[in-house]
């Protein structure tokens, strides 16, 4: 069993450490100010972390006058965080530091569907590599937070009957993991795991706001009063298979006209090579011809040079991207809408198609103060996520492995 640092602090001190992470660099004052403790209370409490070595004062945040506060963080010196991102088609994987920065980074080529044993023992050989490269050992991992493309039971840290990867269903990569950590591993589906990062990211100062991943499949990460919502069975969010076309094409879950059927990013590539072969598009006939293939990035630069079977093509998918998200933005009414996935490099064409479809279709009250944009975090948001996640569930544990 696995003794985190923090596993016999007072609920007070692991308040102040949750505020502490969540807050990223927050001076003392804030701190004291959020969690409604008294200042006096609030320095002896930090007084006492600091001397156990859990907190670390950060230089000084610039003044508003009078004596200058600290900035406080996490001790750096307690460990790190493992973050893994299971793509479809990619692998990241990423050690970071207990605030989230990256310490070490790779990222390959993987496919999902040749199943868990495959991939998960590359993740395993990955994470002992990074390790290796930061100087560090196993026992020094606080967390792991993994990200698979699929609905996650989140309790059992366990896939639930995942289209894109039938092989690993019910597998337990938390099980599997185990075998090399004493720290605790939670999983979760991708999507969460970027809304969890965007969360951290604006240091929770939005409550309200979907993260939407548009790849080789579709979905929805939800933040709802502050909170990831998983929903009952831990498949809120599922919005790939929303029908924006009734005589559509069959999806691969044996529904006609799935919006991830049509504006994926296989859904892109497949227009993209009608096009090629169709002889609408010179230039991305000259990208089949000398790749053998077109990839969703090749039709977003052929976009922006102009091309204008190209240019249908982006506006397209982004217009029935945003048909369903309009259904979904009357709904839930959030205040930002970010998207993230791969979708992302294609450009800003994509993004206003998106656009123009919801503002045509939501309702005035619900679009009113809407913002629909890219991801900041960019490529990193799901990395990011699985670090957030496992410093918060590590906290919330105290670092016993469920
Ligand atoms: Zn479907």
């Amino acid at each position: 069993m696995a003794i985190a640092p923090w596993s016999r602090l007072s609920a007070d001190e692991m308040q102040l450490l949750r505020t502490t992470f969540w807050s990223a660099g927050g001076s003392r004052h804030g701190m004291a100010e959020q969690l409604g403790f008294s200042r006096s209370k609030a320095n002896a409490l930090i007084a006492g972390l600091v001397e156990q070595g859990m907190l670390a004062e950060a230089g000084l945040q610039p003044s508003s006058g009078g004596r200058r506060p600290e900035r406080l963080q996490l001790n750096d010196g307690l460990g790190v965080l493992v973050g893994v991102d299971v793509g479809a088609t990619s692998l990241d994987v990423a050690v970071l530091g207990l605030g989230l920065q990256v310490l070490a980074h790779v990222s390959e080529p993987a496919e999902v569907r040749d199943g868990p044993g495959v991939v998960l023992a590359r993740v395993r050989v990955l994470i002992r590599q990074l390790l290796v490269q930061c100087g560090l050992d196993a026992r020094k991992v606080l967390g792991i937070g993994v990200g698979v493309p699929g609905p996650v039971n989140f309790e059992r840290g366990q896939l639930v009957n995942p289209p894109l990867m039938p092989a690993w269903d019910s597998f337990s990569i938390r099980d599997y993991l185990r075998e090399d950590y004493a720290a605790p591993i939670f999983v979760d589906n991708d999507v969460n795991l970027m809304a969890l990062g965007e969360l951290w990211r604006l240091k929770r100062s939005l409550s309200n706001f979907l993260v939407i991943k548009v790849g080789t499949g579709i979905g929805c990460g939800i933040v709802c009063h502050g909170e990831v919502y998983r929903g009952a069975a831990g498949s809120a969010g599922d919005v790939g298979h929303i029908c924006v076309d009734q005589d559509g094409p069959r999806c691969h879950c044996g529904n006609l006209g799935c919006v991830e059927v049509m504006a994926a990013g296989p859904a892109i590539t497949r227009m993209a090579m009608e096009a090629a072969e169709g002889g609408e598009s010179q230039a991305m006939a000259d990208t089949l011809k000398a790749q053998g293939r077109i990839h969703a990035e090749d039709v977003g630069q052929a976009s922006r040079a102009g091309d204008a079977a190209a240019n249908a093509i982006v506006q397209r998918a982004g217009s029935l991207i945003g048909q369903m998200l309009a259904s979904i933005v009357n709904f839930f009414n959030p205040s930002h809408v970010f998207i993230g996935g791969g979708i992302t490099r294609i450009g800003p064409l994509f993004l206003a198609a998106v656009r123009q479809s919801v503002y045509q279709r939501s309702l005035a009250l619900s679009t009113r103060h809407l913002e629909i944009q890219y991801t900041p975090l960019g490529a990193q948001a799901g990395l990011i996520g699985a670090g957030v996640l496992a410093m918060q569930e590590s906290l919330r544990v105290r670092g016993v492995a469920p």
